[in-house]
């Protein structure tokens, strides 16, 4: 992509109304705009990183044998009145009437529509175990809607839903489930803690969090340093083995024990010294929640005896817009943010130091190609402004890599080569710079 034709309107004042760095950052770099409070638009260089966290969750999801569904974002009150959680929910939902006078609502959650699909056609235990999800836009009209995308009232959530015939397949789910967030989060370059957690009003006896340890974060984190190395990805563990699987998660848990605000830190399982006292954003949450919606809305299934049994069920959400702002809570410096590879709107940023320059035209626009053809993505500032302004705008937007090219440079034969995140810049041939972003 060339800046020239990019639409990247970042701005060098700091918001006034942004109270962290994540936000005015993504207001700065031109990622988002907000339309009303809570409700944002997302612009080229935000949808871009939204989609790559949104596809890393997705395969993730997709790993452990989990169904992408669609699942609308408008809902019929009757179910929520069936669950009994219409009432309940309280002021966060929005609820809307419809012309003929129907009570429908903007989705939080999705629950009992999931419920519903699955009563209408599962019968059998023969057709379990099952797990569905989707990545939606819901609504909650929070109190206080704050810190950008971080606590908006709509934002785009990753829902999922296992359903299986009694408690220990349900718990192997839930297992499942919490390997996938462990890979999920570290391939999106975070360290994310799994924490005991309550249930709140989606119900039920078992629920962690996953956190992201950040100073402006909302939740109060006490967890012991190893968590800061720990590898994360539950490599040679068997998915279909469940005794492996379930000593996996906890052998995790018990080792890297975490607490969170209401805990008395004295009276943690970590011993002083190694204790990290200091706050986190929440990037997942799951649940195993059993019958609580199945019953209610009768999602009953055959059992092997031939008894009818109310399904068991769990739900498990990642932020996935949330996501967007923690990822740059985690990783930025005071010139911008520094997005982890994985999920960089762009690999590199070509920065071409005199536009109108035959010779340093002609150089990028190789480049430029030669990027394009070995796959990488690449955004080309080939504006005719200051120097100054293209390293202050590439720094901001925070790409992983910089190749500058300017007439110096190009007649002792070199680029300079910027890594964005150590700082680190060096003069080298062409060849070697492409060498070493891996073009
Ligand atoms: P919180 O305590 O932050 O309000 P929650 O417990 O209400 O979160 P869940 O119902 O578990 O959230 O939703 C799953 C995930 O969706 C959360 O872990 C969080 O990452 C994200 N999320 C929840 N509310 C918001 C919001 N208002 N804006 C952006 N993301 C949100
Ligand atoms: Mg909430």
């Amino acid at each position: 992509m060339r800046l020239s034709q990019f639409f990247l309107p970042t701005l060098k004042e700091t918001p006034a109304e942004a109270q962290i760095a994540s936000h005015r950052l993504m207001l700065r770099a031109g990622m988002v705009r907000q339309l009303s409070a809570g409700i944002y638009s997302w612009l080229p260089l935000g949808y871009r990183v939204l989609k790559k966290i949104e596809q890393i969750v997705r395969e993730e999801q997709d790993a452990i044998g989990c169904n992408e569904v669609l699942m609308p974002t408008i809902q019929p009150a009757e179910l929520w009145q069936e669950s009994g959680r219409y009432e309940d929910y309280g002021l966060e939902m929005l609820r809307i009437t419809d012309r003929h006078d129907r009570k429908m609502l903007f989705g939080p959650t999705n629950e009992e529509v999931i419920t519903d699909i699955f009563r209408k056609d599962v019968r059998s235990y023969k057709q379990l175990p099952q797990m569905l999800y989707h990545i939606q836009w819901k609504f909650r009209d929070e109190i206080r809607p704050r810190f950008g995308v971080m606590r908006g009232r709509e934002f785009l959530m990753k829902d999922a839903y296992s359903f299986d015939v009694d408690y220990e397949s349900s718990r192997h789910a839930y297992n499942k489930m919490f390997l996938a967030y462990c890979r999920t989060f570290t391939r999106l370059g975070v360290k994310a803690i799994p924490m005991v957690a309550d249930t709140g009003p989606i119900g039920g006896d078992l629920s962690h969090e996953f956190i992201i340890l950040a100073e402006t974060g909302e939740s109060e984190v006490f967890c012991d340093k190893k968590w800061l190395d720990k590898d994360l990805t539950g490599r040679g563990v068997d998915l279909n083995d469940r005794t492996g699987l379930e000593n996996w998660v906890q052998t995790t848990l018990e080792d890297y024990a975490a607490t969170e605000d209401k805990h008395d830190p004295a009276n943690s399982p970590i011993s002083g010294d190694d204790m990290i006292a200091t706050r986190g954003i929440e990037v997942g949450h799951i649940f195993h929640f059993g019958a609580k919606y199945s019953e209610p809305m009768g999602a009953t299934i055959l059992g092997p005896d031939g008894k009818e049994v109310p399904v068991q069920m769990g739900s498990y959400g990642i932020g996935v817009s949330r996501l967007v702002g923690a990822l740059i809570e985690a990783s930025h410096d005071e010139n911008g943010i520094i997005w982890p590879e994985s999920v960089a709107p762009y690999k590199v940023g070509l920065i071409n130091l005199r536009t109108g320059d035959d010779e340093c035209d002609a150089a990028c626009e190789d480049v430029y190609a030669k990027l394009h053809n070995a796959g990488i993505e690449v955004l080309y500032d080939d504006r005719d402004i200051r120097a100054g302004g293209k390293f202050a705008d590439m720094d901001l937007i925070g790409l992983p890599w910089q190749i500058v090219i300017g007439p110096k440079g190009l007649k002792a034969g070199v680029v300079e080569l910027k890594n964005r995140k150590s700082g680190e810049r060096i003069e080298v041939t062409l060849e070697a710079a492409l060498n070493q972003i891996g073009a």
